[in-house]
């Protein structure tokens, strides 16, 4: 049967801030397709969770040359959605992905060279039948390449109308004020940083969100929920279907015993703010109006509206925040 989106989805759904100094605005959550999308998974399953995102006003789905697996998959699986369902509300839609990682063999399949970078959007368009992607990023800092050539491929893909906008990700706090300066003298400002930040993952507060703020950067975080770790998912066992026990999946199983403590009481403060502890953690990277976006997995349509009704409370105590800072020492 043919989609038709809720006609109410941007009825106060959930708020759209702005992306740094630009004039693009993104959903305060937004969803990822690492896990989940690829050609492992279920098809059906992925589709329902886009269909329930875009109902509920995400406007923004994540992507990535490599994601799947098999690498490449998620991509091909979304382009299949795309045509099903999307395609007549393309310009509602911020659809992003990036190169970096390994996605082929030979000395031209990973890192920040022009020829992969821009073979890579090449592919990821074909796969996932789109003339162009709202943005493209460069996914990882590549120490070896000049900083200007790496730059000057995402300058190329917006010139070229391949992309509308050109993001970082995981580049570290020198590098992106490098990468800042070279994209403006091009004319192609950064619009965003994709960075690791959860209450488990604090890099970014080392300076980081200072730099892309004088910048005029927007910043989207990245696993969130540390790959599920901060939700009840792990409280009581590892379940079968969970990531940590798929054998593709990204979070180790022992990854899961050593943070338990941590989980457990935060858990319990969530459930006295009235919340489940998926939705505190969201809440608590959005407290800074800093972070323009949420950038969440979910393996269900459950799990997705567990954690776009974080938005029904975002606001902190004093105390709360102390006693988060407290558990997390
Ligand atoms: P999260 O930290 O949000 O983890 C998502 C996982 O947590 C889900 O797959 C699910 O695990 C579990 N989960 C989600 N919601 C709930 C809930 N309400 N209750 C219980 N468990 C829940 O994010 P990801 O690690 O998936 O990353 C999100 C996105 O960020 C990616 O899809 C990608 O777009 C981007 N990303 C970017 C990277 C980069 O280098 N730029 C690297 C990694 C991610 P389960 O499967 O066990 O159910």
């Amino acid at each position: 049967m043919n989609y038709l989106p809720a006609s109410d989805r941007y009825d106060n759904k959930i708020p759209y801030n702005r992306c740094g100094r630009s004039g693009l605005k993104l959903p305060a959550i937004s969803l990822g397709l690492w896990h989940n999308f690829g050609g492992v998974d279920v098809m059906e399953n992925g589709r329902a969770m886009l269909r329930y995102a875009f109902d509920h006003g995400v406007t923004h789905f994540d992507l990535a040359n490599n994601y799947g697996p098999p690498p490449g998959s998620a991509e091909e699986n979304f382009g299949v959605i795309m045509k099903k369902d999307f395609m007549p509300y393309r310009d509602e839609l911020i659809i992003s992905t990036k190169a970096g990682y390994l996605m082929w063999d030979g000395p031209y399949g990973e890192w920040g060279s022009r020829k992969y970078v821009l073979s890579s959007l090449d592919q990821s368009l074909k796969r996932m039948d789109l003339d162009y992607v709202d943005i493209f990023y460069s996914h990882r800092f590549d120490p070896e390449t000049p900083l200007e050539e790496t730059m000057g491929a995402l300058d190329y893909a917006v010139r070229s109308g391949k992309a509308l906008y050109a993001g970082i990700s995981n580049y570290p706090k020198e590098a992106t004020k490098e990468a800042s300066r070279i994209l403006k003298e091009l004319g192609t400002p950064c619009l965003i940083h994709q960075a690791k930040y959860s209450m488990f993952e604090r890099w970014v507060e080392d300076g980081l969100t200072d730099t892309l703020e004088e910048e005029g950067i927007g910043l989207i975080a990245f696993s969130p929920l540390a790959q599920g770790l901060l939700t009840d998912r792990y409280l009581h066992g590892i379940p079968e279907d969970s990531r940590a026990a798929k054998s593709w999946g990204f979070l180790q199983k022992d990854a899961v015993e050593p943070a338990l403590e941590k989980v457990r009481k935060l858990n319990q403060l969530a459930e006295e703010r009235g919340q489940s502890l998926a939705q505190m953690a969201i809440a608590w990277l959005l407290r800074d109006p800093r972070t323009t976006s949420v950038l969440i997995g979910s393996s269900s349509v459950k799990q997705l509206q567990n954690n776009l009704s974080a938005l029904k409370n975002l606001e902190f105590s004093d105390s709360e925040l102390k006693q988060i800072e407290k558990i997390l020492k």
